[in-house]
Formats: structure tokens, C-alpha cells, sequence
């Protein structure tokens, strides 16, 4: 076998590496010894030549190389790859019993940078962000079947982060059959369609499974404590997941997006659930525009969820977003009846928790209203945080009740 090619860091940069962060900017590189291709494995190394970690080498992207180990008797081999694929399945396995749509594999927290796989059902579907995975992708995926089961995948790598690491977009069956156009999965007692060809993501937004679960959970204790049934308000309700859950307490949930494929998506999942037509309403709007309109309407709501797409990209636009964040929760506080509880998320990694307590804040202040921060919420175990990785932080909520 050939020895590795080897990237030479510039002095003092190999700090983050034996904090075992494991990204590797390019403004760290002092130089590289020998050609590596796109994809391969390299040994990194400080300035005086001390051994740091095996990466793998992305010549295109800023993000010049992310860390497979910093075990320097490692061997970044098809076996070394297969274990990590089966040690992520393996560490999902209780959340089985909760959901049948379940990310199995979680790029940097998992050890594979990069990598997304989802199951839904009996079918995965994979994304390749990195060009490290992608040099590996056969050895992946053969490893996911032997892993899950599953014989089928499909490629949704379609997405904008392949673009800076130098790939074109990929998309369409990597194993087995077509899916169909549509596949049930079932999370706790409710069940959904997922469109894994034109879905956001790779079709369902997984991350949310523990707060739709609560979601219901309050629906049901509001209407214990009411002793009525509930009004709520689902705001970004894509394909109607926080809706469903709702209804279990609520007698009328009000859903709005902007998109119209999603809503009729949504509706159908209402009916899927065996709810009653005349709960459900259904309104395509801009959100921001809605909930202005709802107040000039005199309406208030018992339970309200925001889940807004990423408002900021990058820390480009933390103060854009932030403006954003402030304004759909001051207009949500406004509808919140009193005794009402408001779950409000950010998807943007480059808005850290306090940051967005603080937004929230600012809101309640501005709103006239008292509210008590009852819960912390994040995404679900299934999209694990590696502590020497901060980045891979995104989803965060607060659950709100107002006094
Ligand atoms: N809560 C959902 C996921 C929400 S994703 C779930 O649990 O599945 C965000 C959604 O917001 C998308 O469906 C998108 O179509 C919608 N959206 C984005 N901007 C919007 C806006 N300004 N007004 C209304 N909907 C919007």
C-alpha cells in the first residue's frame, strides 16, 4: 500500500485537533506532501511532524478536511467504515418502539462527517455531503443494507452543501426499487406519508419527534385543565405532523405554510389519522402575514407551535433572523389565550440557545405578557450531539406556558 498523503499543519493550528474537533479549515494548512485525490484519506500532522488524525482530503471546500479518527492505528478501510454504520444503527435500536422514521446515522456524531441516513419504514435514504463519505459511498451503502435490512436506497443528496465540497447533485435509487410515491410511517400512535423524492430534507422532519409528542401530551393536559376542548395554531406546519398531534386534546388546530403541496399533504395526513374533517382547518399564507391578520380578527389560541425553516444560513445573518425570530413570537404571544402554551423552535445553527432565549425574551417583554420557560427542547436522541463538536447543534425550543 502506498503511504498516505499528508497535510502539514501551520504552527499552533493543531490545537483544535487535540480538542479532537475534527474540522480542518484550509487558513490551517501549511502545506500538503504529495496529490491526494477528492475523498482521500490523509494523515494530518502538526508543524514539527507530530501524528494528529486520519481525514479525509476535500480540495474544493474551505472546509479543506474532516477527521474519521485520531487513532493513528486506525485503518480507514471498509471494515473500519462498516462499524461505524453498524454501531450508529446499533445505538438507535431502543427508538424503534416509538417510531419507524428514524435518523440512523448523523454525519460527524456518528464518526462518518457528512453522512445523513434516514429509515423510513423499510426504506433508507441516504445523503452524501462531504466528499470523504462520497469516495466511500459504495462501502456505505453496502454497510447500511447489511446494517438495517433494508435493501432499498435512495440518494437525496440534492442538496446545496455538496456544492462546496466540489460534488455535482445527486438523486434517485443508489439500492434496490423505486420507492413508491409515498411511504406510511408511524411515530408513537400517529401515522404519516412521507414524499421521499420531493420531500424537505430527506422527506420528514425526524428531529421533531419527541416535541410532537409533547405537543400532544399538552393538548390533552390543557383540555384536562380547561375542561373543554382546545384551540390551537400550528404555524409552519409542512406536512401536518404538529397538527395530528394536537388533536389529541384539541377540538379545533388551525394550520398554516406558505407552501400548497405541503398543506395538501397535511390534510391528507388528517384524514390517514382518522380525524374529523371539520377540526382541521387549513390556510396557505405567509405566516408573518397570518398572524397579524389573526389578532386583527380578535382570534386566541390555547396552544401554539412555530417551527420556522432556518432563518439564518450562517452568522452572516444572525441579526436578520433575529429580527424574524422576534417578530412571529411577538405575534404568537399576542393570540396565546392566558393559561396557554406556546412551543417555539430555531432551526439555525448559528443561533445558540441563550441567543434565542434572549429573542424570546424580548418578545414576552414586548408582548406586555408574563410567561414561565417550562421546558427546554432539542432535537430527538437519534440526532446525537458529539461534545467535542459543537457545531452540529441546530434545534432548539422553548416551551412556554403565559401566566
Ligand atoms: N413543523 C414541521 C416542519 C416545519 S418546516 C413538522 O413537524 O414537520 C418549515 C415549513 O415552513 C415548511 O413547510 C415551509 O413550506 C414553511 N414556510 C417557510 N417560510 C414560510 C412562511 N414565511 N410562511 C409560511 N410557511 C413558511
Amino acid at each position: 500500500m502506498k503511504a498516505a498523503a499528508e497535510l502539514i499543519l501551520k504552527p499552533g493550528k493543531e490545537r483544535s485537533l487535540l480538542r479532537r474537533h475534527p474540522w480542518l479549515y484550509d487558513t490551517a494548512i501549511g502545506r500538503v506532501k504529495g496529490t491526494p485525490a477528492s475523498g482521500e484519506t490523509i494523515a494530518v500532522r502538526s508543524h514539527d511532524g507530530r501524528w494528529l488524525a486520519w481525514a479525509a482530503y476535500s480540495p474544493s471546500s474551505t472546509l479543506r478536511a474532516r477527521c474519521w479518527s485520531f487513532a493513528e492505528t486506525d485503518r480507514i478501510d471498509a471494515s473500519w467504515l462498516a462499524a461505524r454504520v453498524h454501531e450508529a444503527v446499533a445505538r438507535r435500536a431502543h427508538l424503534a418502539a416509538a417510531s419507524d422514521a428514524l435518523r440512523l446515522v448523523f454525519g460527524e456524531a456518528d464518526g462518518l462527517p457528512g453522512l445523513i441516513a434516514d429509515r423510513y419504514a423499510d426504506q433508507l435514504v441516504v445523503q452524501f455531503q462531504a466528499a470523504g463519505v462520497e469516495a466511500h459511498r459504495e462501502t456505505l451503502l453496502d454497510a447500511l443494507v447489511a446494517a438495517t435490512g433494508c435493501a432499498n436506497i435512495f440518494d437525496r443528496s440534492d442538496s446545496a452543501g455538496r456544492t462546496r465540497e466540489g460534488l455535482p447533485p445527486t438523486f434517485g435509487v443508489a439500492r434496490g426499487a423505486e420507492p413508491p410515491p409515498r411511504i406510511g410511517i408511524r411515530e408513537h400512535r400517529r401515522r404519516s406519508w412521507v414524499d421521499v423524492r420531493a420531500g424537505h430534507k430527506t422527506g420528514y422532519y425526524i428531529d421533531q419527534r419527541d416535541n410532537r409528542e409533547l405537543a400532544s401530551e399538552l393538548a390533552k393536559r390543557a383540555r384536562a385543565q380547561l375542561g373543554r376542548p382546545v384551540t390551537a395554531l400550528n404555524c409552519f406546519c409542512y406536512t401536518g405532523g404538529f397538527s395530528v398531534a394536537l388533536a389529541a386534546g384539541a377540538g379545533e388546530v388551525l394550520s398554516i405554510d406558505s407552501s400548497a403541496e405541503a398543506l395538501a399533504l397535511a390534510r391528507e395526513n388528517w384524514q390517514l389519522n382518522g380525524l374529523p374533517e371539520a377540526g382541521g382547518q387549513w390556510q396557505a399564507a405567509n405566516v408573518f402575514d397570518a398572524l397579524r391578520s389573526l389578532r386583527t380578527d380578535g382570534r386566541a389560541f390555547d396552544l401554539i407551535i412555530l417551527d420556522p425553516p432556518k432563518f439564518a444560513a450562517s452568522h452572516h445573518h444572525v441579526d436578520r433572523a433575529a429580527r424574524a425570530y422576534k417578530d412571529i413570537n411577538l405575534s404568537a404571544l399576542r393570540l396565546l389565550a392566558p393559561g396557554g402554551y406556546l412551543l417555539t423552535f430555531s432551526c439555525s445553527g448559528a443561533i445558540g440557545v441563550e441567543l434565542f432565549q434572549k429573542i424570546v425574551a424580548g418578545a414576552v417583554i414586548d408582548a406586555g405578557v408574563e410567561a414561565l420557560l417550562l421546558r427546554r427542547l432539542a432535537a430527538g436522541e437519534d440526532h446525537p450531539l458529539r461534545m467535542t463538536h459543537p457545531e452540529g447543534e441546530y434545534l432548539k425550543g422553548l416551551l412556554l406556558q403565559r401566566l
